[in-house]
């Protein structure tokens, strides 16, 4: 199900800033040629965690979930000059075509790619971040808050990615992933330790700030 009608997304993506040359070439690339595309943020997920990260302006972002390296390459752009993205993924066929775009890019020297199960990595990960965005495997969304919060500065944003799952978390039967994500906006929203707002963009973006 896509949450938006086809003239109403039309519209957004023609009054939102172009994706770079290089994005659209990653975007193109991915659909052509890698499995399940589909996971791509795309151009107009993409240029808002562009202005996510150009608003917070982050030393130290983490990114759960590569896949081919877009989001990642969007919230790049935001990071302090000398600032460091970790991202994170499971899958080496797609992190090898994750690092021939970070080669090509303006990133190449502020992005550390890991590759194994996040929940492993997180914990070797000694600094502090300003912005996380998860977007791995959605049974793991509660265990991804539960390791990075303390690795988090006040006022720092964690964006989760696809928390409305096509709109299947209203429905009264679930299955795994959507019981998980449920899960996961059900633990965010009663968390003192965040502030929240659900956005319904694309797949649902949740937006959750630290306060404490
Ligand atoms: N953030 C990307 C899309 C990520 S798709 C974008 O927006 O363009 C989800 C990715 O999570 C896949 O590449 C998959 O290999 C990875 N993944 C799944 N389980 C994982 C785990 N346990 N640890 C790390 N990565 C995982
Ligand atoms: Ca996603």
């Amino acid at each position: 199900m896509e949450l938006l009608p086809t003239e109403i997304e039309e519209y957004a993506l023609a009054h939102t800033t172009k994706e770079p040359q290089l994005l659209a070439e990653l975007n193109r690339e991915t659909w052509a040629n890698i499995m399940t595309p589909r996971m791509l943020s795309g151009h107009l997920q993409g240029r808002i965690l562009s202005m996510f990260s150009k608003l917070v302006s982050p030393e130290n972002i983490l990114e759960i979930g590569t896949y081919t390296g877009y989001s990642a390459l969007c919230l790049a752009e935001g990071l302090k000059t000398e600032g460091t993205l970790h991202t994170l993924d499971i899958n080496e066929e797609c992190t090898a075509v994750a690092n021939r775009y970070f080669n090509k890019s303006d990133y190449r020297k502020n992005i550390q790619q890991h590759i194994g199960k996040a929940l492993d990595i997180i914990p070797t990960l000694n600094c502090k971040f300003q912005l996380v965005f998860i977007d791995a495997d959605k049974e793991n969304y509660e265990n991804y808050f539960d390791a990075i919060i303390n690795k988090m500065d006040i006022g720092g944003l964690i964006i989760a990615d696809n928390v409305l799952w096509s709109g299947k978390v209203t429905k009264i039967q679930k299955d795994e992933e959507t019981t998980a994500l449920d899960n996961y906006n059900k633990k965010i929203v009663a968390s003192d330790r965040v502030e929240t707002v659900l956005f319904p963009i694309r797949d649902g973006l949740m937006i959750s700030r630290k306060v404490k």
